[in-house]
Formats: structure tokens, C-alpha cells, sequence
């Protein structure tokens, strides 16, 4: 039997959904966790949850300077983080052409740029440790698309293939990165977190409309449970050799899955001219 190895978790969010979740399975655990909050009254509930092994820190992710000074001096305080999971995001919803281009900066700001300042700021000293897990929370959104959500599938299909590159550059390193793709869960995602462009072109009502009132009206009934999303979580960090990508919920592996199918039918059908472009 090995030995339990408690581990020191840096996880971004942990106010709410996943982050709160991610947070409580690995306190009870046994593991010790820093999470980052946006308030006074979230550090405070945050760190009377497991007071001594829960400690918060208030920083927004796009405080990018803040980053860079605070995680190091945290490390340096506290002693080294084995695993950074990068939680804190939003899902923007609207039309590409309704929404503004200061929106998509916003949800890029804080679902990619965020998460690489968060990175940034541990990389040193897992390189200098050789090892390390940082646990990117990206979507099935990542992967697959539906109208509305071009800013939020364009940041998570960005942070999937920074997540993707990143491993290969540190695996020699001895530290691992997986990009976690849930589908659907019970959080504030779409309910209070989501920011959503007004409408303003009618042209786009028959479309878009159904798909808004859709995901007002599953908010709260969601299939996921961000509980057991928190298993599959503690279940890779302790894995000798963690996927790069993992998706989570039935809905995201039905999906993704007839995305691959319909995208290798759509090569197979255009290979002729695909093939046709090289030098003979
Ligand atoms: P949530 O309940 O709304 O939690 C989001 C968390 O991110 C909150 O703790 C929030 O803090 C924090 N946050 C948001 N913007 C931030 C910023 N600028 N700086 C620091 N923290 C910030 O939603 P969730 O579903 O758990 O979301 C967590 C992650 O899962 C996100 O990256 C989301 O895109 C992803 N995801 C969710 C689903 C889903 O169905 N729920 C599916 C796929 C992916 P405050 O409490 O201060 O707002």
C-alpha cells in the first residue's frame, strides 16, 4: 500500500461550483489548499472551512501584476504548491455580432490570460522542483460549438491548446498539465456568473432566442455534480501518468465525440483538394 502524500493545492475560484467543490474534496482529503477569492467575506468562509489547511487570497485573475508578485511570495512563504488548478472563469453569452470587442477582451482576460499570469507564476519553482500538476479547467466548449458563445468556445478551445503545448514543453521537467472539459454542471455558470450581450439585431431572434431561453431555464438542473467532478479531479492528480485532456459528464463525451466523427467525415470528403496544394 502506498503512502498518503498530502499535497498543497493552489486552485483559483473558490467562492463557488467547481473551485468550492474542487476545495472541500481535497481539504477532506487530508491535502492543504490556497484559494483565491474576490472578497473579504469569501477568504473568511473560505478559510473557517478547514481553518489552518484552507487559506484564501483575494486576487482577481486579471490583476496580472498582482499575480506575479503574490503567488511567488506565497510560494516562497509557505512552501511550494504541487498542484494549481486554474478554475476561475465565466461563460459570456451573445452573438458575435452583438456583442462588443470589449467583451471578448474581458472573457479572454480572465478565462486565458488569467490562467497563463496563474502558470506564469508557478512554473519556476515546480521546473526547480521537477514536478508538479497544473489542472486547466477549460469546457467541452473547448471543443465543440453552438451559436451565442463564440467569445467563451474561442477562449476555451485557446486555453485547451495552450494546456496542450505547455505539456510538451515541461513534461521533461517532471510536471504534468491537464486541460479538464466538463460539459454541463449544477454551478453559478449560467445562473448569476454569465455575462450576457443585450440583443439588438432581429435577424438573429429565431436563432438565438430558443438557445438563451434554453440555458436560463437549465440553470440549477444541470446533469453534472461538481462533487463528483471533484473525484475525477483528486483521482488524476494522484495518477503516476494523468491524461492531457479529460472530458467530464455524459453529455461532454457524447458530444465531443460526433464533433471528431463529423470533422474526420468533413476531411475525408475534402482530401482530394486538401492534397492538392504541394509542390509536385
Ligand atoms: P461559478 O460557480 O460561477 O464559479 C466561477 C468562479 O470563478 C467563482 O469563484 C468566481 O468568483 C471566479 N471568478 C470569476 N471571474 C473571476 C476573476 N476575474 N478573478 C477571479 N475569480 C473569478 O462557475 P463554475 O461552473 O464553477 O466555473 C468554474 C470554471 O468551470 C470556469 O472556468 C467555467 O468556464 C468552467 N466550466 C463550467 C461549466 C459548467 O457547466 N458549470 C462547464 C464547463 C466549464 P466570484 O464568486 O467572485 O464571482
Amino acid at each position: 500500500m502506498t503512502q498518503f502524500q498530502p499535497k498543497t493545492f493552489l486552485i483559483t475560484g473558490v467562492s463557488s461550483g467547481f473551485g468550492q467543490a474542487f476545495a472541500a474534496a481535497a481539504l477532506a482529503d487530508g491535502h492543504s489548499v490556497f484559494g483565491t477569492v474576490r472578497t473579504a467575506s469569501s477568504k473568511v468562509a473560505f478559510e473557517n472551512t478547514a481553518p489552518g489547511r484552507a487559506r484564501a487570497v483575494v486576487l482577481d485573475v486579471t490583476d496580472f501584476d498582482a499575480i506575479h508578485t503574490t503567488i511567488p511570495k506565497l510560494v516562497q512563504e509557505h512552501g511550494q504548491i504541487d498542484v494549481l488548478v486554474n478554475n476561475a472563469g465565466y461563460g459570456h453569452e451573445g452573438t458575435l455580432e452583438e456583442s462588443g470587442l470589449s467583451e471578448m477582451q474581458r472573457q479572454f482576460d480572465v478565462n486565458v490570460f488569467g490562467a497563463v499570469a496563474m502558470i506564469k507564476a508557478v512554473l519556476p519553482s515546480m521546473r526547480t522542483r521537477r514536478s508538479g500538476h497544473i489542472i486547466n479547467i477549460t469546457s467541452m466548449g473547448g471543443f465543440i460549438t453552438m451559436p451565442g458563445i463564440a467569445y467563451y468556445c474561442g477562449s476555451k478551445f485557446a486555453l485547451e491548446g495552450i494546456s496542450e503545448v505547455l505539456g510538451k514543453e515541461v513534461a521533461g521537467f517532471g510536471i504534468k498539465v491537464t486541460a479538464v472539459a466538463p460539459g454541463s454542471f449544477r454551478t453559478d455558470w449560467a445562473g448569476r456568473s454569465m455575462v450576457r450581450s443585450d440583443r439588438t439585431i432581429e435577424d438573429y431572434d429565431s436563432l438565438f432566442d430558443p438557445i438563451r431561453q434554453a440555458r436560463q431555464t437549465k440553470s440549477g438542473t444541470q446533469a453534472g455534480d461538481p462533487a463528483k467532478a471533484a473525484q475525477a479531479l483528486l483521482a488524476i492528480v494522484v495518477h503516476p501518468s494523468p491524461p492531457a485532456h479529460l472530458l467530464l459528464g455524459k453529455d461532454a463525451l457524447e458530444l465531443v465525440r460526433s464533433k471528431i466523427k463529423a470533422m474526420t467525415n468533413e476531411i475525408d470528403a475534402w482530401e482530394t483538394l486538401t492534397r492538392s496544394t504541394d509542390y509536385e
